[in-house]
């Protein structure tokens, strides 16, 4: 196939690139990148298209945005054993519905995805049935245990990008530590789901005033907090590499900035879009479409994760995409499961940071693409439009408003707190892996 796409305001950090160009793609790789100033910044640029034997398949870009597909760290695709929540199929559709062409999916599924037998099913599902590409993360323990260490090794060889047993914490310090001692020898990444869960002690939302006037448990910051402190200083220890997964408190981002400023190890962070969005108000009247783990929290916390966003201590926004059936989230507030299914407004809640003046649109389309590939070793395709890079690329209109609605979401997963919410910056084109998707 070849197509090239005209008159497209391309932004793309990974090459310091925010300017008009054309972009030839050919056999579902990027080809060309032409344009006036687009000579000294890309390589491969010629003045003139080379239109040899196929005359391409054009789109008239004017006036839109050309960004390359978002590359989304922190995705449950549920599939193999909640097939009722997710699957790859609908996961992957959601993704490149809200422009995402690259997933990285946990492990907590069942069986875990605690061996490379598991892998490799997930793999051989992604090419048949994937939408989008996907990069599996492996469990750091077996079944999720927390009790001995999974085969890494192995794992990583078969096609893991990461390990974390997200969804749960690895509570034992001294597993936590051979982990990334073993992530230094084999250059792995290490998520870790901060939370410690003797002081969760069960709780099902923020602790503080609302959890009292509510009659709920709470969770305490330093649940989140502690586990940080704990990784923080296992990294050291060790040299590993470790990424912070889903930070949501003041204490945290103080933590990591800390961190980051004394230079130890190599340490990362995400944040999602529903803790720069919103607020544990979000479950007043017991809305369980706003329960989610870690919980939202204060204004305060919301105001400092703009802030870590804004100066470079959270390197990432994710979605940690959880799809959850509704009769599960119609239960009980306290027994309804944790989770938002994200993937298809992550792109238009993380948009308003750029009109907050939190971040710029280069800012906000690094941490979206190629901070999250750098950070999982695949820049040299993903999270770029670079000649060579795989042909995968979001085309948005920044400024027309849509309404969100939770009923037409591709993901099985219908639970979002932002349903009726107005947002721009919808995908009116994804390619992923040079399958045009097109909406408008
Ligand atoms: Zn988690």
């Amino acid at each position: 196939m070849k197509l090239l796409i005209k008159n497209a305001r391309l932004v793309d950090p990974s090459q310091n690139f925010d300017d008009t160009c054309n972009i030839l793609i050919e056999d579902k790789k990027i080809k060309e990148i032409q344009g006036q100033r687009a000579k000294g910044k890309c390589q491969n640029n010629n003045a003139e298209l080379k239109t040899s034997d196929r005359k391409p398949e054009v789109i008239d870009a004017k006036g839109m945005i050309v960004m390359p597909g978002l590359v989304d760290m922190h995705v449950h695709l549920r599939e193999p054993g909640f097939e009722y929540k997710e699957t790859v199929r609908t996961g992957t559709e959601a993704a490149v519905r809200g422009g995402v062409t690259s997933v990285c999916c946990m492990p907590n599924t069942n069986p875990v995805n605690d061996n490379p037998g598991i892998t490799e099913f997930i793999i051989r599902k992604a090419i048949q049935e994937g939408s989008c590409s996907i990069f599996p993360v492996g469990a750091i323990t077996k079944g999720q245990k927390g009790e001995e260490l999974a085969e890494l090794g192995m794992m990583f060889d078969a096609g893991c990008v990461a390990f974390s047993d997200d969804g749960r914490p690895v509570m034992d310090s001294l597993l936590m530590r051979r982990a990334l001692e073993y992530s230094r020898i084999r250059n792995m990444l290490i998520i870790s789901h901060a939370e410690d869960l003797s002081l969760a002690a069960g709780g099902v939302m923020n602790e503080g005033l609302l959890s009292v006037t509510m009659g709920l448990r709470g969770i305490p910051p330093q649940a989140e907090e502690i586990m940080i402190s704990r990784d923080i200083a296992l990294a050291e220890l060790t040299g590993g590499r470790l990424h912070i997964a889903h930070v949501s408190t003041a204490g945290s981002v103080r933590l990591l900035r800390a961190a980051k400023k004394r230079g130890i190890a190599e340490i990362t962070a995400e944040t999602c879009p529903h803790y720069f969005s919103i607020t544990e108000e979000a479950v007043s009247g017991y809305n369980g479409n706003a329960k989610v783990n870690p919980p939202l929290r204060g204004a305060r916390d919301v105001e400092a994760i703009r802030e870590g966003l804004s100066d470079g201590t959270i390197d990432v926004i994710a979605t940690d995409h959880a799809p959850h059936h509704k009769d599960e989230k119609s239960a009980e507030f306290d027994h309804a499961p944790s989770g938002i299914s994200g993937l298809e407004t992550s792109l238009g809640l993380s948009m308003r940071l750029v009109d907050d003046g939190v971040l710029t649109i280069r800012g906000l389309v690094e941490k979206m693409t190629c901070m999250p590939a750098r950070i999982l070793g695949l820049s040299a395709t993903k999270g770029t439009l670079k000649p060579g890079a795989d042909a995968d690329l979001v085309i948005i209109d920044t400024e027309k408003e849509y309404t969100v609605s939770a009923s037409d979401f591709r993901s099985k997963g219908k639970n979002t707190p932002f349903d009726g919410w107005s947002l721009k910056a919808r995908p009116a084109v994804t390619i992923a892996r040079g399958r045009i998707y097109t909406w408008e």
